[in-house]
């Protein structure tokens, strides 16, 4: 028997990154801190970039995750502490590996303007995993699905009978699914999974749900497929993966599990110790200062 479940809706709310830049935050939010090991994601744009500099994220740290970057419109140079300067497109899968630690900025790609869209996403590694070497990965050749009158391409995991080559270190999926008119279709499902999914563009539902720009449908395990329908060209964001038991400690760019570790971390990039990005034409961002006591989860 197929199970599509109803849908939970929890409203992304806006943060600013700190240049006047904003974003939709649809993870974490207090109604909802994870969904698998996805810790994190941002949905933002579309963002004029053609008449200034666009966006630019300065050198930063990252450690106990893999960051996701995937763009809808425009262009990004991603320059990494492994030397990696790689222009990442619409449609393409860049997979950044924390593990120990990795620096990363990135900016507007010059002249690829005037429109930046996309989505940037946190992967909790599992405990046994989060030490392991930093890394980067970029994929351009992703196998796409018919789903009805949606394409599905699948950037992490499997859907359906596709499946991505990007290594990843739980039990996951991310997929766009996308429709050029009106259309709808019928998304299998991993039952033992909880999924997201979320409107990048058009006016989309799911299950029966009307989806608004900027809001969350959180679908629990249980569910054997997911229900689409639009009734124009449009864009959704999917993602899922096994609930992960173990709790994290997200703090700035580190997803760590104790106060000491967030520390520890803060304290080496204070001290220059992650190797640096090479060719950023800006300075790198310290890291905010310390509350007093223990650290917990800011939301
Ligand atoms: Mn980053």
């Amino acid at each position: 028997m197929s199970l599509s479940l109803a849908i939970d809706t929890v409203i992304g709310r806006v943060a600013d990154l700190g240049d006047g830049t904003t974003v939709t935050r649809l993870l974490p939010r207090r109604r909802r801190r994870s969904i698998g090991a996805w810790c994190f994601a941002d949905d933002y744009g579309p963002l004029p970039v053609g008449d200034g500099p666009g966006m630019r994220v300065g050198p930063h740290p990252h450690i106990g995750l893999q960051t996701v970057t995937f763009l809808v419109a425009g262009e990004v140079l991603h320059r990494d502490g492994l030397g990696n300067a790689v222009v990442v497109r619409p449609g393409d899968l860049a997979l950044m590996t924390a593990g120990s630690g990795i620096v990363h900025a990135e900016e507007s790609a010059p002249g690829t303007g005037p429109i930046l869209q996309g989505v940037q996403l946190w992967i909790a590694l599992p405990g046994d995993r989060r030490w392991t070497e930093p890394s980067f990965s970029h994929h351009g050749e992703l196998p796409e699905i018919e789903l009805g009158g949606f394409v599905g391409r699948v950037l992490i995991g499997t859907l359906a009978s596709a499946t991505s080559p990007a290594a990843v270190h739980s039990p996951l999926v991310a997929a766009e699914i996308r429709s050029r008119s009106s259309a709808t279709a019928t998304v299998p499902l991993e039952s033992d999974y909880e999924h997201g999914v979320w409107s990048l563009s058009g006016s989309v539902r799911v299950n029966g749900t009307l989806l608004e720009r900027g809001t969350l449908a959180y679908i629990a395990p249980g569910a054997t497929e997911l229900l689409i329908d639009s009734a124009e060209p449009s864009r959704v964001f999917l993602v899922g993966g096994r609930p992960f038991e173990e709790e994290l400690l997200l703090w700035w760019n580190f997803v760590a599990r104790t106060s000491e570790e967030v520390t520890a971390a803060r304290s080496r990039w204070e001290a220059g110790e992650f190797a640096p990005v090479v060719g950023y034409d800006g300075c790198p961002i310290p890291a905010p200062p310390l509350p007093p006591g223990r650290l917990t989860a800011r939301l």
